[in-house]
């Protein structure tokens, strides 16, 4: 197999694309996709100021690589977990590409706030980990952009999570998750900050490759809690289609993108922390009088984030 550009034996087949390509060239390509990607959706525009959400493993940190490459100077937000050795090893991960990228990396230590970590928050709560997870990674993210003046929140979930979960919500017809996956979610300023996924047409398989050949230093292993039979289920069988009939995940997503428009809600701001909630109050202030701990007090003395160590400076 020869690369379709130069010509030199190629490290790459993409069949969705009827293509193989060498080491340099891939990158060229994959670079391009999610410059194309943020320009023809309106991810990210003039005067927008971008922060990645960091997780440590190859999406998110070939993402924060790929946006400082193409000209969009973005920083880091982190949530460290609590989970053990995984949460320590993504952080140094995140660290030695924040020294690299030469950008700020915000942290935040969920222990240092609950006294918990994840899991055992989690088991306070009595909801499955990712649940608890999920929300207070959305209320921490979403408090750094507001707190810390960017105006997109960047995260790297690729073609293959969003199918997977798209096809899970279909299967279900869960209304009121299906047409909330769009791949720009708008904000509200002062109180919800902009979510975009700029990687939504890359694969999983692309990103692992990508990160390899540009030498990003990721954390090979998953989350623990990330063994969700479902989801997993999922994307076995696209894969499966994908085999048959290349390219079909990416017609599946762009068909929705492209038929999708996202639902405005009639929105309550929690009364004490001034973030959408469904109620009076958000979970997330709710979680902390349930716990008895005063976040205002908190957030005013530790900032939105808590972790000391690395918070670097733009050069
Ligand atoms: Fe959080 Fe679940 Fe993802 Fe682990 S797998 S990082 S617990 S959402
Ligand atoms: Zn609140």
């Amino acid at each position: 197999m020869k690369c379709r550009v130069c010509g030199q034996p190629a490290n790459i087949n993409l069949k969705a694309y009827n293509t193989a390509l060498c080491a340099e060239d891939f990158i060229s390509f994959l670079e391009n996709r999610v410059l194309h990607t943020i320009k023809k959706y309106h991810l990210i525009e003039d005067g927008d100021i971008p922060v990645v959400a960091v997780s440590g493993g190859k999406d998110s940190l070939s993402l924060w690589h790929i946006m400082n490459k193409l000209g969009y100077g973005a920083d880091g937000i982190y949530i460290h977990l609590g989970i053990g050795e995984y949460s320590d090893i993504s952080l140094t991960k995140i660290q030695h590409m924040a020294d690299t990228l030469k950008r700020k990396v915000y942290i935040f230590n969920v222990h240092d706030l609950f006294r918990k970590g994840i899991d055992e928050l989690a088991r306070a709560m009595r909801r499955p980990p990712c649940s608890a997870c999920g929300m207070v990674k959305r209320y921490i993210m979403n408090r750094v952009c507001i707190d810390k003046g960017y105006t997109v929140l960047v995260t790297g979930h690729n073609i293959d999570d969003e199918a997977s979960a798209l096809f899970g919500n279909l299967l279900y017809w869960k209304r009121e998750y299906l047409w909330k996956k769009n791949m720009v979610l708008h904000g509200i300023e002062g109180h919800l900050s902009k979510k975009v996924k700029p990687l939504f047409l890359c694969s999983e398989r692309e990103m692992a490759a990508y990160a390899i050949l540009c030498n990003i230093d990721y954390i090979y292993e998953e989350c623990p809690f990330s063994v969700d039979a479902k989801s997993l289920v999922y994307k076995g069988m696209l894969n499966k289609l994908e085999e048959l009939s290349p390219g079909t995940k990416i017609r599946f997503l762009k068909g929705y993108v492209k038929m999708v428009k996202e639902e405005v809600e009639e929105r309550d701001y929690c009364a004490i922390c001034g973030y959408p909630s469904y109620g009076g109050k958000c979970n997330f202030c709710r979680l902390l009088e349930r716990f008895k701990i005063q976040g205002n007090i908190y957030f005013e003395e530790h900032g939105a984030c808590n972790l000391d160590s690395p918070q670097r400076m733009v050069t």
